[in-house]
């Protein structure tokens, strides 16, 4: 249900019209316009980096180094990579016409989709905000942004930073929480973006409901990750700690839990104690580069899911602080409070399983993850996580960082979402892909299956239709 909470602080009744004015006005649609936008785009995240880099930190106590790689960076290659490819994307494609249709000529011609809807959550604010923006300015649409309410500091600092380089007729943030979100809902839109739970998921889509819109749903859920001893440990446990540590776990693809024999679990552990220490000091407390959770609410959440009786790294905790230790649970079982749901922060249990057979039954009996992790060089065993699992995206060796890949579109499957950005996905998402067909007058051969039907018409069809 749509909380009815009157808005606080606008009138989505009037700006949503009002931006669809700019867009019917037909302003965002040239190839010079949505140019410009993303250029804008890049000298914001260059000649603001500083400010944005400060927000995160004060929400998130993400480092600026960390910040540039997982946020501005990200953003700013996504950038570059439209740019460069934004025209032959639009170029209008030929198709291939049937026999029984010659001559004709069929192009697929994209065209922006109109006023697009992106809601973003507060894990990684700048970039999940700003992402789907690109494709949306890329195809050519104007667009209502609604940062998460849950970094407030990202949020007042996006919201004055894009009025001041976008295009504000047909670039519009609103800040807010539930009540701006539900207000705007009631709008229609020609598409909503949503990235966050799947509870307001399912919000989401019922307002969506009401005016046929499409949605693009990018959710979480518990992302797997299977290791065994064909890897090497020292190698796989660095880049396993990254992929967990990071942002201090509040990542949505990262590994959420290890599936493992006891042998592998007590090597993994060894390696995964030096790894942390590697990566954030003995003490990570006092290391400036390791991350805060959101808020308390977040950090009793996370408490919560701690077994002491399981800690076997970390454990230790500064709620004042909203610190968090890299924590590592062992033995896990699934009926574990950890193993109930989505974690989001540094905590990661390790199931002992009796093999990998056991590792994929475990997996299928559970919902689609977003992101699917193996560590392993059995070739065998690589293809039959491809063949026998369902999941966003499958990694072998690594974790994380698939998703930087342009043309790897990212996305989840089933309970971790629908749809999937970034690269030319991201313009498909925001364009329609409309048929455009021409057939001269002359010769007439439509008239061969007009009425009077006959044998003849009827053998046209089995000729042309059916063989030709
Ligand atoms: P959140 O609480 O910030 O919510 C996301 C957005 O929904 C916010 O803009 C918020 O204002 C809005 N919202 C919240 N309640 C609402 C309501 N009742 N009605 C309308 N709008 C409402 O973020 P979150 O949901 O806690 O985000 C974390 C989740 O997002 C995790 O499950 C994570 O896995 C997932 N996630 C997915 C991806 C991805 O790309 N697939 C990326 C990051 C996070």
């Amino acid at each position: 249900m749509i909380s009815d909470t009157p808005p606080i602080h606008f009138r989505a009744d009037v700006l949503v019209p009002a931006v669809r004015a700019a867009f019917d006005r037909g302003h965002t649609r040239p190839l010079t316009w949505r140019v410009a936008q993303l250029q804008a785009l890049d000298r914001m995240l260059v000649e603001d980096a500083d400010a944005i880099h400060a927000a995160l930190q004060a929400d998130l106590g993400k480092c600026a180094v960390e910040s540039r790689l997982t946020e501005t960076a990200f953003l700013r290659a996504e950038i570059a990579h439209a740019l460069k490819h934004l025209r032959r994307w639009l170029r209008p494609k030929r198709v291939a016409i049937p026999l029984s249709l010659q001559p004709a000529s069929g192009r697929l011609v994209p065209e922006p989709l109109g006023v697009v809807l992106v809601i973003a959550p507060w894990n990684y604010p700048v970039q999940l905000l700003l992402a789907p923006l690109i494709g949306a300015l890329a195809a050519g649409n104007a667009v209502v942004l609604k940062p998460s309410e849950v970094s407030p500091n990202v949020a007042a600092t996006l919201a004055r930073l894009v009025p001041r380089y976008l295009d504000n007729d047909a670039v519009v943030l609103v800040e807010g929480g539930v009540a701006e979100t539900t207000a705007l809902l009631r709008q229609q839109f020609d598409h909503i973006f949503y990235t966050g739970n799947s509870t307001v998921a399912r919000v989401v889509m019922a307002a969506a409901a009401q005016h046929l819109t499409p949605v693009t749903l990018e959710l979480g859920g518990k992302s797997p990750l299977w290791i065994d001893d064909s890897v090497d440990m020292t190698v796989a446990a660095r880049r396993i700690a990254w992929a967990k540590f990071l942002n201090a776990g509040q990542t949505c693809v990262a590994p959420d839990y290890v599936l493992a024999t006891p042998a592998v679990a007590d090597t993994l552990i060894a390696h995964l104690r030096i790894a942390i220490r590697e990566l954030y000091g003995s003490d990570p407390r006092t290391n400036p580069e390791y991350g805060r959770i959101i808020n308390d609410h977040h950090v009793e959440r996370l408490l919560a899911r701690i077994d002491p009786d399981r800690c076997v790294i970390g454990g230790g905790h500064d709620a004042g602080d909203r610190y968090i230790a890299p924590t590592v649970l062992y033995p896990a079982t699934a009926d574990d409070a950890s193993m109930q749901d989505e974690i989001f922060g540094p905590v990661l249990p390790i199931v002992p399983v009796a093999d990998a057979e056991a590792a994929l039954a475990f997996i299928r009996e559970r919902p689609k993850p977003l992101a699917l992790y193996a560590f392993t060089s059995n070739r065998t065993l690589r293809q039959r996580f491809i063949d026998e699992t369902s999941s966003g995206a499958l990694a072998f060796d690594f974790a994380v960082a698939h998703l930087s890949a342009p043309d790897m579109p990212f996305g989840g499957i089933g309970n971790s979402g629908m749809g999937a950005y970034h690269g030319e996905a991201s313009l498909r998402i925001f364009s329609h892909f409309k048929p455009v067909m021409t057939k001269p007058l002359w010769p007439d051969t439509l008239r061969l299956i007009f009425p009077p039907y006959g044998k003849t018409v009827e053998r046209v069809i089995d000729w042309l239709l059916v063989r030709g």
